[in-house]
Formats: structure tokens, C-alpha cells, sequence
């Protein structure tokens, strides 16, 4: 059951005054089976030789209008879903990326859910439950913006809310995390066996560009709402959480829900890469309009001679 993408396919993609940005989808997938090392394997300024944001913010715009189209086919057809997950750091850009890319969408046909700490009634329930109940449904585009992926990302580097979940002893010994990844793996599994096609997005932000980020929105006043000190507070854990993000990539990546790790340093990259990404999965999903049967052919030419027949 694998995610038909077509990861070699050269994007030569023209933006700007004849410039071009190179790179293919397999430089940024992560092989599953693999054992990502960040810094080695992912550059956060890659930004395929080129260096035009405005030409690329362009190609953004036509795939969203691709997008769009096809997004109209997914729900006509009403079979799949799919669901776009994004984790990163703070500042590396989700919220933008997500407003971007899916610019164009119908809303009636797209619906972001975003994850904050969990509810005292949330940590009543198992760790899937409020993702379940906020999956897109057949037709649609769901966006989870942070997700479920934080169960063995902020839970593992602060253990405290581990002990905070209330479990039985079997499901947080020392091999927690392992068995969070298996637990993962069989959910989306499930999900792709049952029609919601599943891709994740980790935007890959180094450490120096948090920082810019950061002063930013502490220096420029129309900035100081995105800013808080809770986000600085996870900065100085940034070692752990790149250990939890590789190990997470290494156990997640499937060939069912396949991590792509974005390079954020520059945002236009990250958006077209994004966009890219998107738009090669939905036309490896061969989506088509429903046919029209021969029986529906005779009930429309009926109701069609009728309405011509009024008259009134
Ligand atoms: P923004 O700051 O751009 O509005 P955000 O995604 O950072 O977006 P916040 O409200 O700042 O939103 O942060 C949400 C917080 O909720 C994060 O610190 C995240 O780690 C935390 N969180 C999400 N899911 C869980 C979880 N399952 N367990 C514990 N904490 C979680
Ligand atoms: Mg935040």
C-alpha cells in the first residue's frame, strides 16, 4: 500500500525571469526504514540554487489553483480524504505555509484542526481520541496543524506530561515511545486502508533563523502578539526536541504516511516545496467525477423535458 508519489520526477519548476528551482520530491522525503540524522541529512536552507521568493510565490499560486480543481474531484467522488499533518518548531512558519498553500481551497472542503495542550477530558481518553474525531471526512482536505506526533515529541521531552496521562503501567514503561511509534504506524495504516490518505509535513527551521524569528517579533510591535515566552522556554530544550523530531522521522516515515521534511529557513522555499508535495499527491490519486449510469442519464433528460415543459 504505498503513497503513489512519484519522488524522482525532476521538479524543474521556472519562476521568476527564467530562473529555475531544482530539486525532486525524494531530496526531502524520508526513505522509511531510514535513520534520519537532521543535521547531516537536511539542509534547512536548501533552497534548490535559487533565490527568487516573488517567482516562487507564483508557481505557488498555480498549484494552488491545480489544487483547487482537484480538490473539487475529491469531493465530488466522495471516497478518499486526505489529511495534511505538520509539526516543526516554534516559528518555523506552519501557520503561514498552511495559509498559502491552501489559499484557494474551497473552505467548505478543507478544515484545519489545530492541537493545543490537551483537556482534562482529553487526558480521560486514549492519546488518538481527539485526532479521530477531528479526521476529515470522505471528500475533504483535512490540515492537522501540530497533531497526535505530539505525543512523542513535547511528551517526551517534558516527562512530566507523561505522568500527567494517567496510564496503566504497561503503556509507559521505558519502551513507551517505541510502542507510540507502532500504535502510530498501525492507526494511519488503518486510516489509509479506510480511504484517508495521510502526508506529513516536518518544517525543518535551524536554530539561528528561530532566533531572527524570535527577535522579530519581540522588535517589531506588529509582531509582539505571535511572540511568547512559553516558545522561548521550549528554544532552550532545542537539542531534545531535534532527537525526538529524528527519532520520530526514523520510525514514522511509511511507505502508507510518508514524512516530508520541509527546508523553513526561507518561506517561500518551504511554501512551494509544500505545494509541491500536495499537488503530486493528489494527481497520483487519479481522482475522476463520478460516471453518470445510464438509469441517472434517463432521470436528468426526464426532469429536463419536464422543467422545459412548464408553464409557468
Ligand atoms: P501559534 O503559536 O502559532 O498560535 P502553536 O501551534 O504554537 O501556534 P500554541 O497554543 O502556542 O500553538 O501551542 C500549543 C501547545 O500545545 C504547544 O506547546 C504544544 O506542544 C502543546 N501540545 C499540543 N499537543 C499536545 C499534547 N498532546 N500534549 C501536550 N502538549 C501538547
Ligand atoms: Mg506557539
Amino acid at each position: 500500500m504505498k503513497i503513489e508519489v512519484d519522488l524522482d520526477k525532476k521538479r524543474e519548476i521556472e519562476v521568476g525571469d527564467g530562473g529555475r528551482v531544482k530539486f525532486r520530491l525524494r531530496d526531502i522525503a524520508v526513505e522509511p526504514g531510514s535513520k534520519v540524522n537532521l543535521k547531516k541529512d537536511f539542509d534547512p536552507d536548501f533552497t534548490g540554487g535559487y533565490e527568487d521568493k516573488a517567482g516562487a510565490l507564483e508557481h505557488v499560486a498555480k498549484n494552488v489553483e491545480r489544487l483547487s480543481a482537484m480538490q473539487e474531484t475529491l469531493y465530488a467522488q466522495d471516497i478518499y480524504s486526505v489529511l495534511f499533518i505538520f509539526q516543526a518548531m516554534d516559528a518555523a512558519g506552519k501557520d503561514g505555509a498552511i495559509r498559502h498553500v491552501m489559499s484557494g481551497i474551497n473552505p467548505q472542503g478543507c478544515q484545519v484542526t489545530s492541537f493545543k495542550a490537551p483537556s482534562a477530558d482529553d487526558l480521560d481518553h486514549d492519546y488518538l481520541r481527539r485526532a479521530s474525531v477531528a479526521l476529515p471526512g470522505r471528500g475533504m482536505i483535512g490540515i492537522f496543524n501540530r497533531s497526535y506526533y505530539e505525543e512523542v515529541l513535547v511528551v517526551r521531552v517534558h516527562p512530566e506530561l507523561l505522568v500527567k496521562q494517567k496510564l496503566p503501567p504497561q503503556a509507559r514503561g521505558k519502551d513507551v515511545w517505541e510502542k507510540r511509534y507502532k500504535e502510530i504506524n498501525n492507526f494511519e495504516k488503518y486510516l489509509r486502508r479506510n480511504g484517508t490518505i495521510v502526508v506529513k509535513f516536518f518544517l525543518n527551521v535551524s536554530k539561528e533563523e528561530q532566533k531572527k524569528r524570535f527577535l522579530a517579533r519581540i522588535d517589531e510591535p506588529d509582531k509582539n502578539w505571535k511572540f511568547s515566552p512559553a516558545d522561548f522556554a521550549e528554544r532552550k530544550h532545542w537539542d531534545d526536541y531535534q532527537g525526538a523530531f529524528e527519532d520520530m522521522l526514523s520510525n514514522t516515515s511509511t511507505d502508507w504516511a510518508p514524512w516530508f521534511v520541509i527546508p523553513a529557513d526561507n518561506k517561500w522555499f518551504a511554501r512551494l516545496a509544500i505545494s509541491e508535495v500536495v499537488t503530486a499527491v493528489f494527481e497520483k490519486l487519479n481522482l475522476k467525477m463520478p460516471e453518470v449510469d445510464d438509469a441517472r442519464k434517463a432521470e436528468l433528460a426526464l426532469i429536463r423535458a419536464e422543467l422545459l415543459a412548464e408553464k409557468d
